[in-house]
């Protein structure tokens, strides 16, 4: 059975670049009936943040991508696990990796090292200075394996490390490069178990994968060039080597590397700004992949079918955020005004104006001219206050306020005098259109003051979505505040 794994650091906060290695890991797993896995490696203590593993499951389950095994959240948002391979968070596993270190050790592939940091110092200063290539020289791997033992267990600081076989070359196929060679010569004696007992990024995550039973690896394509460490440590243990899929950068417009300096890149900051889960997820979906179709709106159960790493490109993906939002307007559009009303709840009811029934008819204004849920508030607002304006405003810019002081009062009288049923957009747009037409007035010095008295906006909906929206009386009531501005 197909099993990935999404394996992040819990540094902060889930980078829209993870959430893409998330997905695509999450898609792949889907599509072949398997499972996708969550493991945290936190194994890097300077860079731990206390509240970074909450952080990263609220942004995966936000975007749907729910992992079957691993580090889980409850519905309670409590943090929790499932499976039978845990623990799943790797400061949890110390006894494993000791264990498997161990065996190492043993087999004459690792050795104890106790080179001083000043050391290390001096002998990178010195490679740099003859321009080679820099990395341990193998001093610790020259010592007796039982002294270094002995040293070791009465308590000599010291770390242990691969044992990296630099002969030949090692090959091995990714899923989206192809065939990849690196050169073993110039691969460092990588440290497995540091001084502080933890083990390394790369000693764990080939103990955990093979333990997870990980079938597929998928990320980002900054670890490429450890692969061989990996293989080495794989080979030594006798293990079968997954699969693995390195994805290409994600890159900023200009095709620099995507950087916070250049916009947001917290999956977080998406959230905030009233980007639905979908159009995130849809448009990161297309962040280095494509269907080969013309399609561009996929769920993430038509991402599921289509899926495929044979589609993911070489080069980096480009993230434009107007293309976001266009993807976050598409969704918008999709849903109802009730289920707007609700995905917009927690921006609603902070700017005060949560109310179901009153909102339904007032943001079916707005859905089309909004990019994010947070712009709805401020965009329907006028619906519920007529803001303060101008009594300038009310002039067309081919009318003069002789023309609006005529217009408005006998507008006044007309709505006054039709039912309360007739202010529907189609009733008022029509009847008021033949009134016009009647009257011999032009279009423009009717509908501009009658928007602006609706709305208080140079800019709004037409005049009739509105009024059909405020009712015979507040359209009548605020046509009225109007006039009273100009006489
Ligand atoms: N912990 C690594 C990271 O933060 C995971 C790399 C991997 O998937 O092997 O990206």
């Amino acid at each position: 059975m197909v099993k990935t794994r999404f394996a992040p650091s819990p540094t902060g906060y889930l980078h829209v670049g993870g959430l893409r290695t998330a997905l695509y890991s999450y898609l792949f797993a889907k599509k072949h009936g398997g499972k996708f896995l969550l493991r945290i490696e936190d194994t890097d203590r300077e860079r731990y943040v206390a509240d970074g593993v909450a952080n990263i499951l609220k942004s995966l389950y936000w975007a749907g991508i729910v992992p079957d095994e691993g580090v889980t959240q409850e519905t309670n948002g409590k943090t929790s696990e499932e499976g039978k391979n845990g623990p799943y968070t790797q400061s949890e596993r110390l006894d494993i990796y000791k264990e498997y270190s161990l065996k190492l050790l043993e087999t004459g592939h690792a050795y104890y090292c106790f080179c001083t940091s000043e050391r290390l110092e001096k002998l990178r200063a010195d490679q740099q200075a003859r321009k080679m290539p820099t990395g341990y020289d193998g001093l610790c791997a020259k010592l007796d394996p039982a002294e270094s033992k002995q040293k070791a267990e009465s308590g000599e600081k010291h770390v242990m490390r691969l044992k990296m076989d630099k002969h030949g070359e090692t090959v091995f196929n990714d899923l989206i490069r192809g065939e990849v060679r690196f050169k073993n010569e110039l691969v460092d004696d990588q440290v497995l178990i540091k001084s502080d007992g933890f083990p390394t990024y790369h000693f764990a995550v080939v103990v955990d994968d093979h333990l997870m039973g990980i079938t597929h690896i998928i990320r980002g394509e900054e670890w490429i060039s450890s692969v061989p460490k990996h293989v080495q440590l794989y080979k030594y243990f006798g293990w079968e080597i997954p699969e693995m899929a390195h994805l290409p950068l994600l890159l900023n417009p200009d095709k620099s590397k995507l950087s916070k300096r250049q916009g947001d890149v917290a999956v977080e900051d998406y959230m905030k700004k009233g980007y639905l889960p979908e159009a995130l997820v849809n448009f990161v979906a297309f962040l280095g992949w494509n269907p080969g179709t013309e399609k561009e709106m996929y769920s993430l159960e038509e991402l599921i079918a289509d899926f495929d790493l044979s589609h993911v490109g070489k080069t980096g993906g480009v993230f434009n955020l107007e293309k976001l939002d266009w993807y976050n307007k598409q969704y918008i559009k999709n849903l109802s005004n009730a289920q707007l009303v609700e995905t917009a709840k927690p921006w609603l009811k902070e700017a005060g104006i949560y109310n179901p029934e009153a909102l339904e008819k007032a943001v079916d204004l707005e859905r089309e001219r909004i990019t994010t849920l947070a712009e709805l508030p401020g965009a329907i607002q006028f619906v519920f206050d007529l803001p303060g304006y101008a009594p300038e405003l009310l002039v067309w810019k081919k009318s003069s306020i002789e023309e609006v002081r005529n217009v408005l009062p006998q507008l006044v009288e007309f709505y006054t005098n039709l039912d309360d049923a007739d202010f529907t957009k189609e009733k008022l747009e029509e009847q008021t259109k033949s009134w016009i037409t009647e009257k011999g007035f032009s279009v423009g010095s009717v509908l501009w003051p009658m928007r602006v008295a609706l709305s208080g906006q140079e800019n709004s909906p037409g005049p009739f979505e509105i009024a059909a929206v405020l009712g015979k009386a507040e359209t009548t009531n605020r046509l009225s505040v109007g006039l009273k501005k100009i006489i």
